[in-house]
């Protein structure tokens, strides 16, 4: 990751890190820049912490642990992300949030350096970490966790509750809006009556409201316009302005 960066420094490229790619849209032009796929991917349990590399997965780490009888990452299973992806978004489901259980976080900057930074000294809000801000990539995360007897148990409601709630089966970027304080994107897209919207080959779940899918061929402009037709209507009907969580990556 190291040279890497330093290459992209030396050729004066702009670059992209890339996790799982389950939060981004790219412009249907690609990137003119490098993209660093992040596959750092190493798992050492120290029992009551866990040190990840940022390329492992999220989703396997939340099942590895829980099925081990350790509680903090349950919700992490079933979302396709990336260690460094959740930690950079602070990815949340069910009440709990990546930070949660954050101990600390391997850090390389845009000039190459690397440091390790302690949680206290990271600020993370809902779907918001201090990454957002910093130029550069994670590269592992150490994850303090707690014994419980129902964490196994815990962790499979929860995929359970994602395969029935969530369009698992087809393309997406995720869940497109945050949800607005006291609110849920998903109940307030649905009640203005958007399920099954479609702009070219991008469409609105029906299953789940917060979900545009891929149902042909979808490019970028057909995800963001309806991303856009949504969020109007949206406002027009509620008078809540609703605001992307997708990172669209323009060229
Ligand atoms: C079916 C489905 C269900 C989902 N469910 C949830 C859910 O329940 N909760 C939730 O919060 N999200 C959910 N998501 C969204 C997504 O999985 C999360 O946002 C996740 O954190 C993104 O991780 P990623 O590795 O795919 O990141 P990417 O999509 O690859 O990248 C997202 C952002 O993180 C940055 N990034 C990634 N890795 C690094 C790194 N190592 N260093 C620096 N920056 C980095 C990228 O540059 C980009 O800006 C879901 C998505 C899908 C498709």
């Amino acid at each position: 990751m190291q040279a890497a960066l330093l290459l992209a420094k030396q050729r004066d490229l702009p670059f992209f890190i890339l996790g799982k790619g389950s939060n981004c849209l790219f412009d249907d032009g690609g990137y003119d820049g490098l993209v660093i796929h992040n596959k750092i991917s190493f798992c050492d349990f120290q029992w009551p912490c866990v040190t990840v590399g940022a390329g492992y997965s999220f989703s396997l780490l939340g099942v590895q642990t829980a099925r081990q009888g350790w509680s903090g990452l349950e919700f992490a299973s079933g979302i396709p992300a990336s260690v460094g992806g959740a930690v950079y978004m602070n990815a949340g489901a069910n009440g709990s949030e990546t930070a949660d259980s954050l101990v600390e976080v391997g850090f390389v900057d845009a000039e190459g350096t690397f440091s390790q930074l302690k949680r206290e000294e990271l600020a993370f809000s809902y779907r918001t970490s201090p990454f957002q801000k910093r130029k550069g990539a994670i590269v592992s995360a150490k994850f303090h966790l707690i014994p419980s007897d129902a964490a196994r148990t815990k962790q499979l409601d929860i995929v359970a509750y994602r395969t029935r709630s969530q369009p698992y089966n087809d393309p997406s970027a995720g869940c497109v809006f945050r949800n607005p304080p006291m609110y849920s994107a998903g109940a307030l897209i649905e009640q203005c009556g958007l399920k099954g919207k479609q702009i070219g080959g991008a469409e609105v779940s029906c299953k789940h409201a917060n979900f545009i899918v891929n149902r042909e061929n979808a490019t970028a402009r057909d995800v963001l316009a309806l991303a856009e037709f949504v969020k109007s209507a949206v406002k027009e009907q509620t008078g809540i302005e609703l605001e992307m969580e997708i990172r669209y990556v323009p060229r």
